[in-house]
């Protein structure tokens, strides 16, 4: 239908096209992407500025095609050289229809599916960006072969599509889908615009980017600001959050429109987005819930008065039970919110109990252990079993509230949401999605706000599993303060976190969009890089080693030692062989007289 319509479908070029082709081979290297790149001398431009642009922020300044392709990585160049060209794609008969706010709808979209996916680490970023940019491109071709009555009058978007498929069999989301499958965008990617979809995290985040989007537009803004919060409640933001996505999106919207030279008007957008702020934080309260309930269970949860003064102290109701075998059936007659459980006497129970109250409380209920004799295996095993976090028995009291009261807010918006949405429609695909975004809540680390070594390890193994099949390298980096033992000595703790803190934002800053920086616990950080060789992971881990030395401002000045690794089938064959070689590396380094990176075999 799309083909043989009377206008010219908008098109990307014959470069944009060649680069699709070219990345679906697996031994193509950047320096042949660059190579077909420079066929077009303005897509080689706006990478170049992508590149140095808000979007990787932090990172040197490259001159080079070269550079700039390997920060953005090849497969998302390539997408992204189709978003670019669509952008100028002539000769579409498009009628009175207005460009301007379709592409300013596009960028916030491609913006925003960026941030989430930076902040849920469902895809790469880059690729994000094209998703987003791209994911109403159906709606472009089908004007351009039906005119402007091919789209329906409808203002809602569910209307209008039911309307498009009721009178050409398809919908615009469809004809996007459709369209980014031809152009050889992987599985992944196009089923998420489709409007069925609704299973996994990516569509989720799909579905909110649109509203944002939408949100964006003075004309229909105000009708999907409901859709919008609930999508955002589905991933885990509350409206701070969403207000905080907002003006990041604005903060780069300019400099973005700028480089791709979409034809928008800055100040439109800004009024657009004072507006939307406005609207985000004139919302009206949150459904007024119930007070939390939390059970207390395991040998010495009557003793913990302590503990028990400050959960009641924060209006939380609280059920206590000593008998661990008991407070399986107490959680299911009473259904806390969340459980504290003592698992320093019973280890073994304890995380048995954990894999019962999991699977059958679902994400609904926030699990915290506390023990001090569960060695790194147990407490490994209690987190894979379900807990959402592990604590020492004698941490503060104000440590287990503060690791609470978040948790709690998570499962009792989902608890609420479900409720709602229970009413609405089936339950199941939504628990999906809300399973995710609690598993994602367990996944970073508190201090640093990095993603912790159980998201990791799911990375690796993933990591690991691409890289075998497709033939790639897996490199790592494992990074250690030198004598940070010093700095707790000398500054005291606090400032020690502080220093934490900042390392890994400095570090976070030099990392590449498809790497993963995780604090693998205490002061000790891992760099997991897919795709490329030690070679490359050493210059990332110099890059970064230097970043840190350089640092200045009030907090004590750190350095840096590294070891690398890449995974190779001769000796390195695990994921725990590719770390372990790695520590031995940081080992040497250390030995070396800190301060300096060292190649594992190298
Ligand atoms: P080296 O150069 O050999 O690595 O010396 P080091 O002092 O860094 O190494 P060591 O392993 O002896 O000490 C690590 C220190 O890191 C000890 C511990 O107190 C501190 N540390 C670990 N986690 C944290 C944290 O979360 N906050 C603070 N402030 N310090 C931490
Ligand atoms: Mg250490
Ligand atoms: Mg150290």
């Amino acid at each position: 239908m799309l083909r043989d319509g009377r206008g010219p479908l908008p098109s990307p070029n014959a470069v944009a096209l060649q680069l699709m082709r070219l990345v679906e081979r697996r031994d193509v290297g950047v320096f042949e992407v660059c190579r077909v790149a420079k066929g077009d001398p303005v897509l080689v431009g706006k990478t170049v500025q992508l590149a140095n642009s808000a979007l990787y922020s932090g990172l040197r300044p490259t001159a080079a095609i070269e550079d700039a392709v390997m920060r953005i990585g090849v497969a998302a160049l390539a997408r992204l050289a189709v978003g670019l060209s669509l952008v100028h794609s002539p000769g579409a008969r498009l009628g009175d229809f207005e460009l301007e706010p379709y592409w300013r709808r596009s960028l916030a979209r491609a913006l925003a599916l960026q941030q989430l996916a930076r902040r849920l680490h469902v895809l790469p970023v880059s690729e994000a960006f094209s998703l987003g940019l791209l994911a109403e491109i159906g709606e472009l071709s089908m004007l351009a072969t039906l005119g402007s009555q091919g789209l329906g009058d409808a203002a809602a978007a569910t209307e209008r599509r039911a309307w498009q498929r009721e009178r050409w069999g398809f919908d615009q989301a469809e004809a996007s889908a459709a369209l980014l499958q031809g152009w050889s965008f992987p599985q992944r990617l196009w089923s998420a615009l489709l409007p069925d979809s609704l299973d996994g995290e990516l569509p989720a985040m799909v579905e909110v980017a649109r509203c944002l989007a939408v949100a964006l537009d003075a004309r229909d803004g105000a009708r999907d600001l409901p859709a919008l919060c609930i999508g955002a409640l589905r991933l885990g933001l509350d409206d701070a959050a969403l207000v905080d996505l907002t003006d990041r999106l604005r903060a780069d919207f300019g400099e973005l429109a700028a480089i791709l030279q979409l034809p928008v008007s800055s100040r439109h957008a800004n009024e657009e987005f004072d507006r939307l702020r406005r609207s985000l934080g004139s919302l009206p309260a949150e459904e007024s819930l119930q007070p939390a309930c939390v059970l207390l269970a395991g040998p010495l949860a009557g003793a913990r008065e302590d503990l028990q003064q400050a959960l009641r102290a924060e209006g939380l109701t609280l059920l206590v039970e000593s008998d661990v075998a008991a407070a399986f059936e107490r959680a299911r007659a009473s259904l806390p919110d969340a459980v504290v459980l003592d698992a320093d006497h019973l280890p073994l129970e304890a995380v048995e109990l954990c894999r019962q109250l999991r699977d059958h409380e679902g994400a609904r209920l926030y699990l915290l252990l506390l023990g001090d004799s569960l060695g790194a295996e147990a407490t490994l095993q209690a987190l894979r079993a379900g807990a959402n976090d592990v604590l020492p028995a004698a941490a503060a009291v104000d440590l287990v509230v503060a690791k609470l009261r978040p948790g709690l807010r998570v499962v009792r918006l989902i608890g609420a949401l479900e409720r709602e949405r229970a009413r609405a429609h089936g339950r199941q695909r939504e628990l999906t999605a809300l399973n995710a975004r609690l598993r994602e809540a367990a996944y970073s680390d508190d201090l640093t706000g990095l993603p912790n070594r159980r998201a990791l390890d799911e990375f690796l193994a993933r990591a690991w599993e691409d890289a075998l099949a497709q033939g790639h390298p897996l490199s790592c980096v494992l990074l250690d303060l030198d004598h940070f033992k010093l700095v707790n000595d000398t500054h005291g703790h606090d400032v020690g976190d502080q220093v934490l803190r900042r390392v890994a934002r400095v570090l976070q800053q030099q990392c590449r969009a498809d790497d993963l920086l995780a604090r693998w616990g205490g002061e000790e950080l891992v760099l997991a890089c897919p795709g490329v060789a030690r070679e490359v992971a050493a210059g990332l881990a110099e890059r970064m080693r230097l970043a840190v030395q350089q640092v200045d401002g009030d907090l004590p000045a750190v350095t840096l030692s590294g070891g690398v690794a890449q995974a190779s089938a001769a000796d390195v064959d695990t994921v725990g062989a590719m770390l372990r070689a790695a520590d031995h590396a940081l080992l040497s380094a250390k030995r070396q007289g800190r301060n300096r990176i060292v190649v594992y075999g190298g």
